[in-house]
C-alpha cells in the first residue's frame, strides 16, 4: 500500500524525523488559505502515487498569495503520467544547501533490511546507481538488532555527508529505519533528504509503502490508503477478507492456495489468455465462500470467462463440487461460462457430481492445461463442446 507524500511525512514526524509542517487540501481556495496561514514562500505539491512530480510541473514554489493561487490552479487536476492530482500539500518552503538521498527496504535476496544513502540526492537515484555507483552506500542491517546509531554514523561518513551534519544524517537514518521496521513498511525513502543553510537535516519528500498484510497490526494506518485511486473490487475483497488482486485481462481466476493460483495465471497466459484477477479461495468448500468469491470475480465487467482451479487435498473434490453446486443455485452468473478443473482427492466423484448437476455454462476439465485452453477459447467466444 503506497502512501502519498504527506502521509509518509506524518509517519516520519511520528518517529522523530524532521519535516516541514503543512496542510493537505483539495481546492484552490483551501490551498490559498493554507499558504496564507503557513507564511510565504510556500511550496505547492501534487499528491499522487508517482515520482518525478517536480519535472512534470507538480511541485512549485510560491512567494505570495497570487502565485499560490496560480500554482494551485495549475496543479489541481493535472495529469501526471496517468495520475490525476486531487490533493495538494502546502508546506513552508525550505532553503536548501545540499540534497542527499536515503532509503530503507527489504533486500529479498539477502533476506535482510538494506539501508541506502547517497549525497547525490534530488535526482533519480537510478541515474546515480548507473553513473556513480561508488556514490551509493548500501549497508545491510541485522533485523533483530536494528540500525544502531554507530552504524548510521558509519554510513553517513562513508557516504561523504558534510562533516558538520554527520550526526544529523545518522539521526535521520535511525529514524527512517524505525519508520520502516515499526510501521511494517516495505519501502521508506527520502529524496531529497536536505541540509538547510542553518545545517538542519530534513526530509523534503517521502515515499513510503506499507505492507498491506501487516496493516491489521496498525489500525491507525488503515485510513491511509488512497481510496480514490484504489481498485473498488480490491477494496471490497479486502473488506471481505478475500485474497484478490486485480489484473488487466478478461479471464477470471479462482484457485485454492496462492501457489496454485499463481501457476494458473501462468498456464492461462501460456494458452494465450489474459487473467483478469488473482483470487485465492484458500482451503474449505463452503458454498457461501465460493459464492462470495464468484461474486467478486463477476463484479469485474471485463470478465468473459472464469476458470476454477481446485486441487483437492485435505479439502476433498466432492465437497468442493457440492459447495459449487450450492453456490451456483444461488448465483446469477450472467451467462458467463465457467471451466471447473477438479483434481486430487476424490476428483472422479467431484466431476461426476458436477456432471449430474448440469449447471448451466459450467464445463468440467480434468487437467490444468485442458482447463486453460478451454477457458481461453470460451473467453474468445468459441464453443468448446457441450457443457456438462
Ligand atoms: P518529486 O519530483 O516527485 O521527487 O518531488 P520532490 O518533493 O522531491 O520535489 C522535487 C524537487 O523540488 C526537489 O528535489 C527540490 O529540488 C524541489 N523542492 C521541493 N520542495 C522544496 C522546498 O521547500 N524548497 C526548495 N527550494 N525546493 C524544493
Ligand atoms: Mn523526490
Amino acid at each position: 500500500m503506497d502512501l502519498l507524500e504527506y502521509q509518509g511525512k506524518q509517519l516520519f514526524a511520528k518517529h522523530g524525523l524532521s519535516v516541514s509542517a503543512g496542510s493537505a487540501v483539495t481546492s484552490v481556495e483551501d490551498a490559498v488559505a493554507a499558504a496564507n496561514e503557513i507564511g510565504y514562500p510556500v511550496v505547492v505539491k501534487a499528491q499522487v502515487l508517482i515520482g518525478g512530480r517536480g519535472k512534470a510541473g507538480g511541485v512549485k514554489l510560491a512567494d505570495d498569495e497570487a502565485q499560490a493561487r496560480e500554482h494551485a490552479q495549475s496543479i489541481l487536476g493535472l495529469d501526471i503520467r496517468g495520475h490525476i492530482v486531487r490533493t495538494l500539500w502546502i508546506e513552508h518552503a525550505s532553503d536548501i544547501a545540499s540534497e542527499y538521498y536515503a532509503s530503507v527496504l527489504l533486500d529479498r535476496q539477502a533476506k535482510q533490511p538494506l539501508v541506502i544513502f547517497s549525497v547525490e540526492g534530488g535526482v533519480e537515484i537510478e541515474e546515480v546507481a548507473a553513473s556513480h555507483p561508488e556514490k551509493l552506500i548500501r549497508r545491510h542491517v541485522d533485523s533483530l538488532a536494528g540500525l544502531s546509531r554507530r552504524e548510521a554514523i558509519e554510513i553517513a561518513t562513508e557516504g561523504g555527508a558534510d562533516e558538520d551534519v554527520i550526526e544529523g544524517v545518522a539521526d535521520a537514518l535511525v529514524a527512517l529505519y524505525e519508520v520502516w521496521s515499526e510501521e511494517d513498511a516495505t519501502l521508506a525513502e527520502i529524496n531529497p533528504l536536505i541540509v538547510t543553510p542553518a545545517r538542519e537535516v530534513k526530509a523534503l519528500d517521502a515515499k513510503v509503502s506499507l505492507d498491506g498484510n501487516a496493516l491489521y497490526r496498525h489500525p491507525e494506518n488503515q485510513g491511509l490508503s488512497d481510496s480514490a485511486n484504489e481498485d473498488p473490487i480490491e477494496r471490497r475483497a479486502k473488506e471481505e477478507g478475500v485474497q484478490y488482486v486485480a489484473l488487466e485481462g478478461d479471464i477470471g481466476i479462482l484457485g485454492n492456495g496462492a501457489g496454485l493460483v499463481m501457476s494458473t495465471l501462468d498456464v492461462v497466459a501460456q494458452a494465450g489468455g489474459r487473467p483478469a484477477n488473482f483470487l485465492d479461495a484458500g482451503g474449505g468448500s463452503d458454498a457461501a465462500k465460493i459464492k462470495q468469491a464468484v461474486e467478486l470475480i463477476l463484479a469485474n465487467e471485463s470478465v468473459k470467462a472464469v476458470l476454477f482451479n481446485i486441487f483437492g487435498g485435505i479439502t476433498r473434490c466432492d465437497e468442493v463440487a457440492k459447495g459449487l453446486i450450492a453456490a451456483f443455485s444461488d448465483l446469477d452468473t450472467q451467462g458467463i461460462p465457467f471451466v471447473v478443473r477438479l483434481d486430487g482427492t476424490n476428483d472422479v466423484q467431484g466431476r461426476e457430481l458436477l456432471a449430474q448437476a448440469k449447471l448451466p455454462g459450467v464445463h468440467p476439465a480434468k487437467t490444468m492445461n485442458e482447463a486453460a485452453e478451454m477457458v481461453v477459447a470460451l473467453a474468445a467466444g468459441k464453443p468448446v463442446g457441450a457443457p456438462a
